[in-house]
């Protein structure tokens, strides 16, 4: 039986600067209010994996996040960029998979790419060493939509081998947190529903399996 709650990016908490206090915020957030990205964007994998919806944005908590997971293809699986643009921040260098932890806890490998539309994607969860690594990407690269990231993995709070994507519009100073997080994200007012080609409705939802391609 899979696991029925993955406990990545609780997003559940803003830390408020100067004061060790976790204040709940967007845990009832409709993902109805989250607007449609502006960008198209691929599913996330390399070419021909197949892959499955654990959480779309209304399931997954806190909503306006996406995990999926993959079933078949080539392995290691391998998570791709999901639209051109430059990369914008990496973390790699964790290991251990954590559950039940406060966000601030979390020690999640991602990444961050941003796109000329403004809107930026996060990758989470990455495999050690596999971004810096065998994919041999820094901060600062150019990828293409495809370009190999780092291969699925479940380090940090997670309880499963799986990706956790976002699409957001950050703050444009200081846009994200050392862990990953986005800053000024209260009610996650900066999260946008993805838009996926070739995707049907062009939104993924929880269950469903789609095969990974790129957009036409
Ligand atoms: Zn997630």
């Amino acid at each position: 039986m899979m696991v029925r709650s993955i406990f990545s990016h609780v997003r559940t908490f803003v830390l408020l600067p100067g004061l060790f206090l976790a204040v709940p915020c967007d845990a009832q957030t409709p993902a109805a209010s989250i607007p449609a990205s502006q960008g198209f964007y691929r599913l996330p994998y390399a070419d021909g994996t197949t892959l499955e919806v654990f959480d779309d944005v209304e399931s997954h908590r806190p909503v306006g996040r996406t995990d999926l997971f993959a079933v078949d293809g080539q392995r290691p699986y391998r998570v791709v960029a999901a639209a051109a643009g430059r990369i914008m921040a990496i973390q790699d260098g964790y290991s251990e998979q954590q559950s039940g932890r406060a966000a601030r806890e979390c020690r999640n490998n991602f990444v961050w790419i941003a796109h000329p539309n403004g809107e930026w994607t996060n990758y989470s969860h990455l495999a050690h060493g596999t971004v810096t690594g065998r994919a041999g990407l820094k901060v600062g690269d150019e990828v293409q939509a495809g370009t190999w990231l780092g291969d699925e993995g479940t380090v940090g709070c997670s309880m499963l081998d799986h990706v956790h994507f976002e699409v957001a519009v950050p703050r444009r100073d200081d846009p994200i947190d050392a862990g990953g997080f986005l800053n000024d994200n209260a009610d996650g007012a900066r999260l946008r529903r993805p838009r996926f080609c070739g995707v049907e409705g062009e939104a993924v939802r929880k269950g469903e399996r789609h095969r990974a391609g790129s957009c036409r």
